[in-house]
């Protein structure tokens, strides 16, 4: 399990040498090791290396992989990145540390109150349908303000930023770019981009936080 904090280190370097070219600070961008599907032994591997920061896209299997985790690493940081249904959304408040996806009036609510009930103030992204793809989850990019401004002043929520997932077939780069206007022109701090295939694409283009499985932990088993 040694090349697990290999890669680790190999993708946290090249984050380190791209924000150098691109006149960032390193320590701006995040890396989420998104651990969704994935053995537990490989997690396993990633926390011994010293990571604390991961992403899974379901709350249950979240809930199975990280509740009892959770006791152990007192510094973890949790970020939901897939979609939520608003019957998980108490679950998701308890767990996560950071909400990715907040896509719809409804789950905005659903959020904002759990985090009322629980005491809990979580920052959370919007999460943006940058190629305005049908079956996609998010907010259209045109749509962004007025759901900034009821997530914030009708929800409360702490809305930091912005996350996208772009179309596969398309060069990413371009919906990066396109991410970047929107987030300077809203003034957010924080935009989540870039996967194992692209997040090298993500840092000149301004990602604070980088979402990677695959190229840390190795292909996802029975994916489907
Ligand atoms: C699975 C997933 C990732 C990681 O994908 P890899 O290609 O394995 O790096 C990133 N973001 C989201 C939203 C995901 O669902």
């Amino acid at each position: 399990m040694n090349d697990i904090a290999a890669n680790i280190k190999a993708i946290q370097d090249h984050i380190t040498q791209q924000a150098f070219a691109a006149k960032r600070n390193a320590e701006d961008i995040k890396l989420v090791a998104v651990s969704k599907k994935q053995p537990l032994k490989r997690v396993q591997a990633a926390l011994d290396a010293g990571h604390r920061v991961f992403g899974e896209n379901r709350v249950q299997e979240a809930q199975e992989r990280w509740g009892e985790l959770r006791t152990q690493y007192d510094d973890l940081e949790l970020h939901l990145i897939g979609p939520l249904q608003s019957n998980k959304a108490a679950d998701a408040v308890a767990l996560f540390d950071w909400i990715e996806t907040v896509d719809r009036e409804k789950i905005a609510k659903a959020l904002a109150n759990e985090m009322l009930d629980q005491g809990r103030d979580l920052p959370c992204l919007i999460q943006v349908n940058i190629g305005g793809e049908a079956q996609k989850y998010g907010i259209l990019p045109a749509q962004i303000g007025e759901f900034y401004h009821y997530c914030r002043y009708s929800c409360g929520l702490d809305i930091r930023g912005l996350m996208c997932i772009p179309p596969i077939d398309e060069p990413a780069g371009l919906h990066f770019a396109m991410m970047k206007k929107l987030a300077e022109e809203a003034e957010f701090s924080e935009l989540s981009m870039g996967m194992s295939a692209d997040y090298e694409k993500a840092v000149p283009l301004g990602a604070t936080i980088i979402r990677v499985g695959s190229a840390i932990f190795g292909e996802r088993p029975s994916e489907n």
